[in-house]
């Protein structure tokens, strides 16, 4: 063994538990239920260091592992008092992966090695079953056959189909056709059971470097200083096949899907673990266990516990039973929904066993999105075809589709999918992040599909087994009769269970008593600001809910864009003089006036940041090509009344050509529209103005703020501010009063970022807006990149994260920290913003909160998440600094 590796393996028994990094989860968690005394079959851990060596040598075991491991099998078989390979009394072993970070299902695992066609026959004599040992045998080989010689599983399957498995002649018959199927493919499996060993862990490797780990790792951002690899358990195989006083099964110490404090889970008589987790089979609720194994529950009851209470989180607990015996095959931090994380997560911190910070630590804040899923409402009569067992929460529609490459193309092409299918393998999910849901007829809630859906938190029900699909014609049915088709609309509601054809009406879900203690807790801990990207009352009122303190952008023109307005907007753009033109701004200034009316009302006090008109005026008028055609039918159809109708269109067809621009988004918008037709602005401060006077003089609280988009140049700040004092002293001379409104920039034109000094001697406050500015520092149209390249650049990881979504911290950061020290060398303490989308991004404001801005803006949706990210980020940095005091102390 070369020098360099200290120590290649570890027995449970001297393995430190907490060492995940180096042990893998499944490994530590070995190890430290051994160390708990509780019991877990023998067993050893081959490092994740030495799969990194693996990689190093270019996919070769390091030179005198496999000694090491012979060496760590006769340890194992002084214990069991079996041997590897005895055609006596043989010793069979699982070989499982187990990476540092949870990756359930994506890597390859092999049950039942060391049996050959001589140990068979010692594991059916010593068992006294030989229909236990063929079925072993034959597990073992479909294993082998498909992880390690890559035989596809359905050649295996096809084999199998229709014959009684409960007949050990059969299984003899069928473990020599699975034979055959390896010969076939010009690989022998070895009957030499190290070499088989050897082959195992060789594959266990590689299934690290496997499509669907490297998807999962992708998807789920797990970089390499997170998981450097797996780590190998190799564990003395104990028997939930062995007749009707053995079973295997999974149990999760709380419910994942309410978090609700019992236990949960799911198991079969007479199986092996893959039978469960694999959903293949439709297994027995653990409920179901007092009333079978009275014993083995009540054990299982205080493993449970005692699990939880050293590892103080819900744990997800694979078990065996193997004649009356209980055994613990493994135990990880369960994955929940994300009611079921917050609940249990409050639920604990009640109990003492954890505290605020670790409580609020636990949750993910991209997962709390599950929990303001839209819900089918109590409303809906409609009767749903079928039901299932409710696995991931949520409702969700989409078209049936029963494959699973059609599902990841329609997926890709936008199209909302629900993915429908007998049971899921690993394989199968990178179709599960294109679809909308997941429906699948067999499993239970702690089958792969429901774990995977779950994290995902995407809906999913798994388990229903009334209907039945049809995968020729594409089509399933319930009770015989077809009732959808591929492409047909279907809903599933991952929260009951339920299945209804058609597009069915959702309601908003409700705020849960955790919830709202969770971001009570959350908001005390964060030490940024959270504001709400908001523009009508409406998305105020839902902020104010989430718990926003004032609203960050309020976009004017979407407020324009409402049907009855956007008529006035094109007579102001169309007027012919003045008089009309003043009269349209008049009409537009009154309702502008009532929508910031009702924004600064519902905000109490809260700053709103109003923010000027920012399109392009043609993006109001009809598009060039539609006009065109509209005069080219008058035309042909004729008429008096048409004439003037034809004249209006062709006028408006002139003022589209004269505002079109070869490139609108780098064109006369912004700032420069508010400069080059200054009534527009005038009239929109003019309307915050008398909004806020009317709200002071009521003695309702306000604190507006207005904002220039699109600045590049300090002169044309200079400009606005000149405007809106004159409209803002004019006002308070009429109305008699003083008006406290702060005049801001957006920071969003490269050009803003690199003369900041300058706009902080004209503004109160500035606000980055990430959007435009990540698109002008990549130069990437946000309006197509993320449709047209991008994809392939994080797929090739050309570009770590998508910029549009997480801050690019090496290019838009360093503009952003550029832009914070400059300004503030100005202005020691100008508020500075952002109100970008990456203000509702967890990892974006991770960065905002260390760059020091006062608060970030998130869409109103999103205020949750942002409340909590930000809390996170304040823990991590607390402890940051605590850890950076102590080391240097
Ligand atoms: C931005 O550019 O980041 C921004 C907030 O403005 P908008 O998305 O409206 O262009
Ligand atoms: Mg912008």
């Amino acid at each position: 063994m070369s020098s360099s590796i200290v120590k290649p393996i570890y027995f449970f028994d001297e393995a430190d538990g907490n060492n995940r990094a180096l042990l893998g989860g499944k490994g530590a968690g070995l190890a430290e239920m051994t160390k708990l005394g509780l019991p877990v079959p023998p067993g050893f851990i081959i490092t994740t260091d030495i799969c990194e060596k693996f990689y190093e040598a270019g996919k070769r075991l390091p030179d005198g592992l496999m000694d090491e491991v012979r060496k760590s099998i006769k340890k194992l078989e002084v214990s069991t008092g079996k041997k590897l390979g005895d055609a006596a009394n043989p010793l069979l072993v699982s070989v499982r992966s187990g990476a540092p970070v949870s990756m359930p299902g994506m890597m390859d695992t092999i049950l039942n090695l060391g049996l050959n066609d001589q140990s068979v026959e010692g594991l059916a004599r010593q068992s006294k079953d030989a229909r236990f040992a063929w079925d072993a045998y034959r597990r073992f080989i479909q294993m082998f056959g498909k992880i390690v010689l890559g035989i596809d599983d359905r050649q295996f399957e096809k084999e199998m189909a229709g014959k009684d498995l409960n007949d050990e002649k059969v299984l003899r018959k069928v473990a020599a056709s699975f034979k055959s199927l390896c010969e076939n493919t010009g690989k022998k499996l070895p009957d030499y059971p190290y070499k088989q060993l050897e082959l195992a862990i060789d594959a266990v490797f590689r299934s690290w470097m496997g499509k669907r780990a490297m998807e999962y790792r992708r998807q789920y951002g797990i970089t390499p200083d997170m998981a450097n690899g797996t780590a190998v358990t190799i564990v003395a195989m104990v028997f939930g096949n062995t007749g009707q006083d053995s079973a295997t099964g999974v149990v999760f110490t709380r419910d994942p899907e309410t978090g609700v404090k019992r236990l949960y889970g799911d198991y079969l008589v007479n199986a092996q673990g893959e039978d469960v987790v694999s959903g293949k089979a439709n297994p027995s609720h653990i409920d179901q266990l007092p009333g079978q194994m009275p014993d083995v529950y009540s054990q299982l009851q205080q493993v449970c516990e005692k699990l939880e209470n050293h590892f103080n989180e819900c744990q997800d607990v694979e078990f065996t039973v193997e004649r009356s015996k209980l055994y613990i095959l493994q135990t990880r931090t369960a994955k929940m929904s994300a009611l079921a994380s917050v609940k249990t997560s409050v639920d604990m911190y009640h109990e003492g066993l954890i505290d605020k910070t670790e409580a609020l630590k636990r949750i993910d804040p991209e997962g709390l999105e599950q929990m303001l899923y839209p819900r089918i409402g109590p409303q809906v009569k409609l009767k749903p075809v079928a039901a299932g067992v409710a696995a991931s929460p949520g409702a969700a529609s989409g078209v049936a589709v029963f494959d699973v490459a059609r599902a990841e193309a329609l997926g890709r092409r936008g199209e909302k999918v629900i993915l429908v299918r007998e049971d899921t393998k690993p394989d199968d999910v990178p179709a599960f992040f294109l679809s909308a849901g997941i429906l699948t007829t067999r499993g239970g809630k702690t089958s792969h599909a429901a774990v995977v859906a779950r994290g995902m938190g995407k809906p999913c029900i798994v388990g229903c087994s009334q209907i039945e699909i049809d995968t020729e014609s594409c089509s399933f049915a319930v009770a015989g009769k077809t009732i959808a088709s591929e492409g047909q609309k279907i809903t599933i509601d991952g929260s009951t269970g339920r299945i209804y054809l058609g597009e069915v009406p959702t309601v908003d879900p409700e705020i849960t008593s955790e919830f709202k203690e969770i971001l009570q807790w959350a908001s005390e801990m964060k030490a940024i600001r959270i504001r709400a990207n908001a523009d009508t009352p409406e998305s105020a009122t839902l902020a104010r809910k989430y718990g926003a303190e004032g609203v960050g952008l309020c976009r004017t023109e979407r407020m324009f864009n409402q049907h009855d307005r956007i008529a006035i907007f094109v007579r102001m753009i169309m007027a012919e003089d003045d008089d009309e033109r003043r009269k349209a701004l008049a009409e537009l200034e009154l309702l502008q006036r009532s929508d910031f009316r009702a924004i600064l009302k519902e905000m109490q006090g809260l700053p709103v940041t109003i923010r000027l008109l920012d399109p392009p005026l043609h993006e109001f008028l009809p598009k060039e090509e539609e006009l065109m055609m509209q005069i080219f039918e008058l035309k042909s159809s004729g008429g008096p009344r048409t004439e003037s109708e034809m004249l209006r269109r062709e006028k408006m067809l002139r003022r589209v050509h004269e505002l079109s621009e070869v490139n609108p988004m780098l064109g006369h918008r912004g700032v420069r529209v508010g400069l080059t037709f200054p009534d527009i602005y005038e009239m929109q401060i003019r309307a915050i103005c008398e909004a806020a006077a009317g709200l002071v003089k009521e003695g309702v609280k306000v604190e507006p703020q207005i904002m220039v988009p699109q600045v590049a140049i300090v002169n044309e700040l200079v400009a606005v501010r000149h405007l809106f004092e004159s409209v803002k002293r004019e006002v308070e001379h009429r109305h008699k009063i003083k008006l406290k409104i702060l005049f801001g920039s957006m920071i969003e034109v490269v050009r803003s970022c690199l003369v900041a000094d300058e706009i902080a001697h004209v503004v109160d406050f500035l606000s980055f807006g990430t959007n435009d500015l990540t698109q002008a520092t990549f130069s990437f149209s946000r309006e197509d990149a993320e449709a047209k390249f991008l994809p392939f650049y994080l797929e090739k990881t050309v570009i770590p994260a998508n910029p549009f979504q997480t801050i690019d911290q090496k290019g838009v950061g360093r503009l952003m920290k550029m832009t914070i020290e400059m300004s503030r060398k100005v202005k020691r303490d100008i508020e500075i913003g952002i109100c970008g989308e990456h203000g509702g991004d967890p990892r974006s404001i991770e960065f905002c909160s260390a760059a020091g801005l006062n608060y970030v803006s998130a869409s109103s949706h999103r205020i949750p998440i942002a409340i909590l990210a930000a809390a996170q980020s304040a823990i991590r940095s607390s402890k940051d600094s605590r850890l950076s005091r102590f080391l240097s102390d």
